[in-house]
Formats: structure tokens, C-alpha cells, sequence
């Protein structure tokens, strides 16, 4: 039996690829299936176009070219009621001991003995920190769903990725009066090709006031004080949305012995097998990437799946 972790796009694809091997397997997730995408915003569109985010040869037909989350949604739910995925959510893995051929996996609900481990838990639990005072505060979200809370207050937004311009153009749509802090001279290359002309129209006509170059310095109840070229400037605030990223689990990679590399702490594994430096226990998905979280996507880690199930299948083989 294998035990993948995560219910993300890629432990689905991972699940499907062992299923069309007859090798047995059990998913686990902390939350529901498909939960990152389940806490992404609301009204989010995709980068990708349906036919990338398709996985076990499924067709994903969306009403636009590029699909929307409820449409992911729906999607994936499919996918896992039609290849009848064995599912354990609302379980979350807490630890894995033991070795190749026999892993125990604990969860919050019980353990389970593995043959082998496939990680695929992602990186959307665990939000980058600015570590200036203040950012405990109630009002500073890492997460945002949709803007109406937002309407007809102060919101300050930190980033210059797709999810900080996203919020951006939604919540000064919906009548906040929108400030963007961005520690880079400009929005990001990688921002969706027919949004980055409309945010930075909004800029240059004053709509949404733009600090380039700069990094808020304190939070305060009602104010936010930012480091901007031209000095310090203490601007009133009501909510400050840091979309400043997303970082994987470490904690639960070290403690089943995976060590990491460079700056972006890469976990290290086989490019081709995908198998750590923990024989037995495979990474899967865009926990690959360590903190360099725009580097992989479902797009280009579908993949992963049928190289991690050759690799299993093969091992299994040379057992017998
Ligand atoms: C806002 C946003 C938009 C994106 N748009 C695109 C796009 O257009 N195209 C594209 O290709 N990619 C996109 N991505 C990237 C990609 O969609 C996601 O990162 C994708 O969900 C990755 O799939 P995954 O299966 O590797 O991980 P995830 O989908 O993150 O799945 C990991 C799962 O593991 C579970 N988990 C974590 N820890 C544990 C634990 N200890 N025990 C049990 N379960 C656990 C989580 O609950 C989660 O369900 C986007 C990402 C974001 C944040």
C-alpha cells in the first residue's frame, strides 16, 4: 500500500497513475479535496487554459478559455469520483517513521503502515511573513476571498504577483480606496498578460496609488508607516492584504529526513524518479520547488505522476 499526502491536483494524478498500475493506494488531506484551490479567491481565473490543468486524461471543458476555481472545482471533484479515488479527508498527517517498504503514517485520526510515501502537499498552508511590527494584527489578511468586506475602506496591499494585482483591481472595483507597497520598480513580467495593462492604467491615472521601491516598515491600528526612495511616509489604513507568498511544510520534510538546497531550501530528490534522499518517499507537485514558488505549477508537474509510478512499479518488480 502507498499513502500519498495531499488531495492537490498532482496527489489526485499521482493516486490515478498507481490505479492504472493495480498498485494500492489511499490519499490523505488535511482539508477538503483539492483544498488549496478551494481557499483560493472566489472569483479567481486560472493563468492556465483548462486543457493544462487536466489530469488522468480527463477533459476539462471551462465556459472561457481559461477556467475559473468553481469550474476547477467541479472539475476535480469529478475526476476523483470517476477513477473512485480512495479519499481520507479531513485527516491531517502529523508524522512518518520507519523505512523504505515499511513507513508508519500518523495522522490526527489513525496510522497507517506504507510501502512507500508520495508528498504532495503543496505550499498554500504556510504564508510568507514581512516580519515588521504590527502584522499580527487582526486587520492584516495572508489570505483574501473576496472584496466586499473590503468596500469603502482604506486597503493596503503588499506585492506585485498576480494574487496582490488581482486584489488590487478587485477591491477598488468594489469601492475601496486601494494603495499598492512593491518592493520591485514595477508589477511583475509574470502577472496574467490581460491584467497587467489594466492595473497599471489604474496606476498611471491615480486610481490605485502605487509605492514602488518600498517596504512597509509598521502596522498600526488605523495607520501604516512604508519605507518609500523618497523617506518615510505614515498613510491612514483600515486593512493591509500581504500577498507576499506561500512557503511548503518544512517542518514535516526535516522530520522524515529530507535535506534541502540553495537559497529557495530545494528539497532534494531524483529528477527522474522523483524519489528524496529518504529512499521510499517520493515529492510530488510544487512542493519541488522549495520557496521558489513560481517555478512549478500543475501545468508542468502533472508529469511527476507517472515517473513517480514507473519508479514505484519498477522497485515493486525487482522485490518479487
Ligand atoms: C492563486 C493561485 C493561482 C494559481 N494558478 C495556477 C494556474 O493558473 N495554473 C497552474 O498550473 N498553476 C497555478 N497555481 C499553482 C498551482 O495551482 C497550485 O500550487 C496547485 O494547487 C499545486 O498542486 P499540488 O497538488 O502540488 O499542491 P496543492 O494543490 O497545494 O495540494 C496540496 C494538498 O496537500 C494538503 N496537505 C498539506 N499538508 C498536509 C498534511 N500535513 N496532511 C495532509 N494533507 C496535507 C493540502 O490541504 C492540499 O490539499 C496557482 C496557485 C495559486 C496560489
Amino acid at each position: 500500500m502507498i499513502t500519498i499526502i495531499g488531495a492537490g491536483p498532482i496527489g489526485l494524478a499521482c493516486g490515478i497513475a498507481l490505479k492504472k498500475r493495480e498498485i494500492p493506494f489511499r490519499i490523505i488531506d488535511k482539508g477538503c479535496l483539492v483544498n488549496s484551490i478551494f481557499h483560493y479567491p472566489t472569483n479567481m481565473t486560472f493563468f492556465s487554459t483548462s486543457d493544462r490543468l487536466e489530469i488522468g486524461g480527463v477533459p476539462f471543458i471551462s465556459h472561457g478559455v481559461k477556467p475559473t476555481r468553481r469550474e476547477a472545482l467541479e472539475y476535480y471533484r469529478r475526476v476523483a469520483e470517476s477513477y473512485e479515488l480512495p479519499l481520507h479527508l479531513y485527516e491531517e498527517v502529523k508524522d512518518i517513521r520507519g523505512e523504505d517498504g515499511d513507513y508508519i503514517v500518523t495522522t490526527s485520526k489513525d496510522e497507517y503502515h506504507s510501502e512507500k510515501v508520495i508528498i504532495s502537499s503543496g505550499f498554500y498552508d504556510i504564508p510568507r511573513l514581512m516580519n515588521v511590527p504590527g502584522e499580527e494584527l487582526p486587520k492584516v489578511k495572508h489570505y483574501y476571498d473576496e472584496p466586499h468586506p473590503y468596500a469603502m475602506k482604506k486597503v493596503l496591499v503588499v506585492g506585485a504577483a498576480n494574487s496582490a494585482v488581482d486584489v488590487a483591481l478587485e477591491t477598488y472595483r468594489c469601492g475601496s480606496e486601494v494603495t499598492m507597497v512593491i518592493r520591485e520598480p514595477h508589477i511583475k513580467e509574470s502577472v496574467k498578460y490581460w491584467v497587467k495593462p489594466d492595473i497599471e492604467n489604474r496606476i498611471r491615472e491615480g486610481s490605485i496609488r502605487a509605492y514602488f521601491r518600498s517596504e512597509i516598515v509598521e502596522i498600526r491600528e488605523s495607520e501604516v508607516v512604508i519605507q518609500t526612495p523618497e523617506g518615510i511616509k505614515t498613510i491612514e489604513n483600515d486593512f493591509v492584504m500581504a500577498m507576499t507568498g506561500y512557503e511548503p511544510d518544512f517542518k514535516l520534510l526535516k522530520r522524515v529526513g529530507i535535506t534541502f538546497h540553495g537559497e529557495d531550501q530545494t528539497p532534494w530528490y531524483d529528477e527522474r524518479t522523483h524519489e528524496s534522499n529518504v529512499p521510499g518517499v517520493y515529492l510530488a507537485g510544487v512542493i519541488c520547488g522549495g520557496r521558489d514558488t513560481s517555478k512549478w505549477f500543475i501545468e508542468n508537474t502533472r508529469e511527476h505522476a507517472d515517473a513517480i509510478s514507473d519508479a514505484i512499479a519498477s522497485a515493486r518488480k525487482e522485490r518479487v
